[in-house]
C-alpha cells in the first residue's frame, strides 16, 4: 500500500482533504520549482544567464547584486518588476531610473523616457510567457520594451513568475492573448473585446494593444541578458 493510501486509511476523509488543502501551498511551490528548473536549464542552453529564486525577496536580493554602481536604469511596463520591489531599492542607492509609469508625467516626458530605455545601462522587464524550451515571448503595443530587450542597454534583466511558464511556443503565443493581454489591459478604460470578455478576438480596434510580438529564441549576441525565474505567481 502506498504511503498516501495508508494515510487515507488512517484518517477520516474530511481530515485527509483538510490536510490536502493545507498542503496546497507546498504542492504549488514544488510544481513551480520543477517547471522553473526545466526552464532555467533550457534558458542556459539557449545562451542566457538564468537562475531560480524561490520567492520575490530572494529574487530581489540576487537581482540587486547584478546592477553596477552608478548604472542608469530603464524599466518597462511590468507589474512583476514592481512586485519584486527592486525599484525603491535602486532609488535608495541613487540610481537614475527611467520609469514611464511614474506619476505626473506629460506625454512628451513619457515618450522621452521610452526613448531613454533604449540607451540605459540596465533594462528591467518581465515577459508574457516563458517556454520549457527556454524561449521568451512578449506581446506589445508601442515597442520600446521589445527594442530594449534585444539591443541597446548593456544588460537586460528579465524577471518571470513561474505562473508564466508554458509548455511550448504555441502555448506561449496563446498565453499572450488569452491570459496576459486581457488582464494587463483591464482597468485602463479600454473597450477592447479581450477586456470585456476575457478572450482575444484578434480585434481591429484602434485601441488594439497587440501590435508587436517578440520571441527570444537565443540570447541576443550583444546584450548581457539575465533571466530570473521566480517560484511565485507574479504579474499577468
Ligand atoms: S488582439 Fe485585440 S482582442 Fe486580442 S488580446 Fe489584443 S487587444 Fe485584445
Amino acid at each position: 500500500m502506498s504511503s498516501e493510501a495508508k494515510d487515507k486509511a488512517q484518517v477520516s476523509p474530511s481530515d485527509f482533504y483538510a490536510r490536502r488543502l493545507a498542503d496546497r501551498d507546498n504542492i504549488r511551490r514544488t510544481y513551480y520549482e520543477e517547471r522553473a528548473d526545466r526552464a532555467v536549464k533550457a534558458l542556459q542552453k539557449n545562451g542566457f544567464t538564468a537562475f531560480y529564486a524561490e520567492e520575490r525577496r530572494k529574487a530581489q536580493e540576487e537581482i540587486l547584486k547584478l546592477v553596477p554602481e552608478g548604472a542608469t536604469i530603464g524599466v518597462g511596463g511590468s507589474i512583476t518588476i514592481r512586485e519584486i520591489g527592486v525599484l525603491p531599492e535602486l532609488a535608495k542607492r541613487g540610481h537614475r531610473i527611467y520609469d514611464h509609469w511614474a506619476p505626473g508625467l506629460t506625454q512628451e516626458e513619457i515618450l522621452s523616457i521610452r526613448r531613454a530605455h533604449l540607451t540605459c545601462d540596465v533594462f528591467f522587464t518581465s515577459a508574457n510567457a516563458l517556454t520549457l524550451d527556454g524561449q521568451i515571448v512578449c506581446g506589445e503595443g508601442v515597442g520600446n520594451r521589445v527594442c530594449a530587450m534585444t539591443f541597446g542597454p548593456q544588460k537586460v534583466i528579465i524577471a518571470v513568475g513561474a505562473n508564466k511558464i508554458v509548455k511550448d511556443l504555441h502555448a506561449a503565443l496563446q498565453r499572450v492573448k488569452e491570459v496576459a493581454a486581457p488582464q494587463a489591459l483591464s482597468g485602463l478604460g479600454l473597450t477592447l473585446p479581450c477586456v470585456q470578455t476575457g478572450s482575444c478576438y484578434d480585434c481591429d480596434s484602434p485601441q488594439r494593444a497587440c501590435r508587436i510580438t517578440l520571441i527570444l529564441e537565443r540570447k541576443p549576441p550583444l546584450t548581457d541578458t539575465i533571466v530570473a525565474v521566480v517560484g511565485e505567481s507574479l504579474g499577468f
